[in-house]
């Protein structure tokens, strides 16, 4: 049986070497503790479960939910988002939910490119950022994210052609994998860039609640202009523990909203009710302190990572937000693969190569923090305690 056109267009997958590693390591009795998944380890708060225990047992939330999202839901995202980014927003025309980040990131493209279109993908970047364009047709364009400029694209870099050619934009800040948080006036000039070459910016703000040392992460909709030309993926997964959850939204500009949810009235029938009402509860300032005990948490884990790198002769920049420590490759390896497969089989660690987040990761690798104390500990005095070559 043949897979579809679109399907064949995927790239192989490169890791598919590294991940045969770790089984045939693990089969052979090694203790190997994985640093490679961003997925919190820490269980959801009470709050938000106990939320959902009283809304699963409401017959009513067992229905169909309708694709925009409950009011109460998108009224909350409203609340949140003018308590914590100062951004106003109309529920009925300027929030739609969204069952996770991915789901809204992928259909994006089915809404808004058809073949010869381009997406500019923020490179390294979530994969979907280069899949989602390709399974729908379109080309992914790498935006090489730019160290010297604090991980961000030279805008000024992109070719006339791809730029007129580009439907939409894809952005991360707080980012995933560099833990870069945006530089100021970089917005600015991405709803100048948008605006002039007429492209959908679509913000994926994933990691806005998890900054440290007085950080406050912002959101691109509070940029002037950013609505006319912009929307955001707003996600619970990463702030409130809620990867398996599924609760997200996407905000912003109404129209492209209108044709986001045109679309998926045709794919899939909303998120479920009482994971809506469980993100009224995760979104209200009760939940505050939960989320304030979950940066102290990985403040801690952040120095403790970069602590043992610094040892380890490994040059680290101290990320001011999100869950991941990226750090280049030490010097002497091949490049990002070989040095994480250095790492796991000298070590048994997992770490991921900086190139599975796109050409401009290689040189790289990321430490995810969502391990335990006690084994995020032992990982990096392994790593630490490794022979410098
Ligand atoms: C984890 C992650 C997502 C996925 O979020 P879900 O809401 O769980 O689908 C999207 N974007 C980035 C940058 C992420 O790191």
């Amino acid at each position: 049986m043949q897979p579809s056109e679109r399907l064949a267009r995927m790239p192989p997958y490169l890791f598919a070497e590294l991940e045969r590693k770790i089984e045939a390591k693990r089969a052979a009795g090694a203790d190997v503790i994985s640093l490679g998944i961003g997925d919190p380890d820490r269980p959801t708060p009470a709050l938000i479960v106990e939320a959902m225990q009283e809304a699963v047992s409401e017959p009513q939330t067992h229905r169909y939910p309708s694709n925009r999202g409950r009011t109460d839901f998108r009224e909350a995202l409203r609340d949140f988002y003018a308590r914590r980014f100062d951004v106003e927003l109309d529920p009925a025309r300027e929030i739609v939910a969204a069952i996770g980040a991915k789901e809204a990131i992928f259909n994006l493209n089915l809404a808004f490119l058809d073949r010869g279109d381009v997406a500019l993908a923020a490179d390294p970047g979530y994969p979907v950022y280069s899949g989602g364009p390709l399974l729908a047709g379109g080309e992914p364009l790498a935006l090489p994210l730019v160290p010297e400029l604090g991980f961000v694209p030279d805008l000024d870099a992109i070719p006339a052609e791809a730029a007129r050619r580009a439907k939409l934009m894809y952005l991360n800040y707080p980012n995933n994998p560099t833990g870069a948080v945006v530089p100021r006036g970089f917005f600015e000039r991405v709803v100048a860039f948008a605006r002039a070459h007429q492209i959908l910016v679509v913000h994926d703000n994933s990691y806005s609640e998890i900054v440290y040392d007085g950080y406050r992460a912002p959101s691109f909709l509070a940029t002037p202009g950013a609505k006319e030309i912009g929307i955001e993926v707003f996600s619970l997964s990463k702030g409130y523990n809620m990867t398996g959850w599924r609760c997200a939204a996407l905000l912003g500009n109404a129209n492209a909203l209108e044709h986001y949810w045109r679309l998926k009235t045709n794919i899939d029938s909303g998120l479920f009710e009482a994971v809506q009402l469980a993100g009224v509860a995760a979104l209200s300032p009760d939940a505050d302190h939960e989320v304030a005990s979950m940066i102290e948490l990985y403040r801690q884990r952040r120095d403790l990572v970069c602590a043992a790198l610094r040892d380890a002769g490994v040059q680290v920049r101290v990320p001011r937000a999100t869950i991941y420590v990226w750090a280049p490759v030490p010097e002497g390896f091949a490049g990002s693969a070989a040095y994480c497969e250095h790492v796991l089989e000298h070590a048994a660690v997992v770490i991921s190569p900086g190139r599975a987040y796109g050409p401009s990761g290689e040189g790289w690798f990321r430490i995810s923090l969502t391990t335990p104390d006690h084994r995020l500990a032992e990982a990096v005095q392994r790593i630490a305690a490794l022979p410098k070559l």
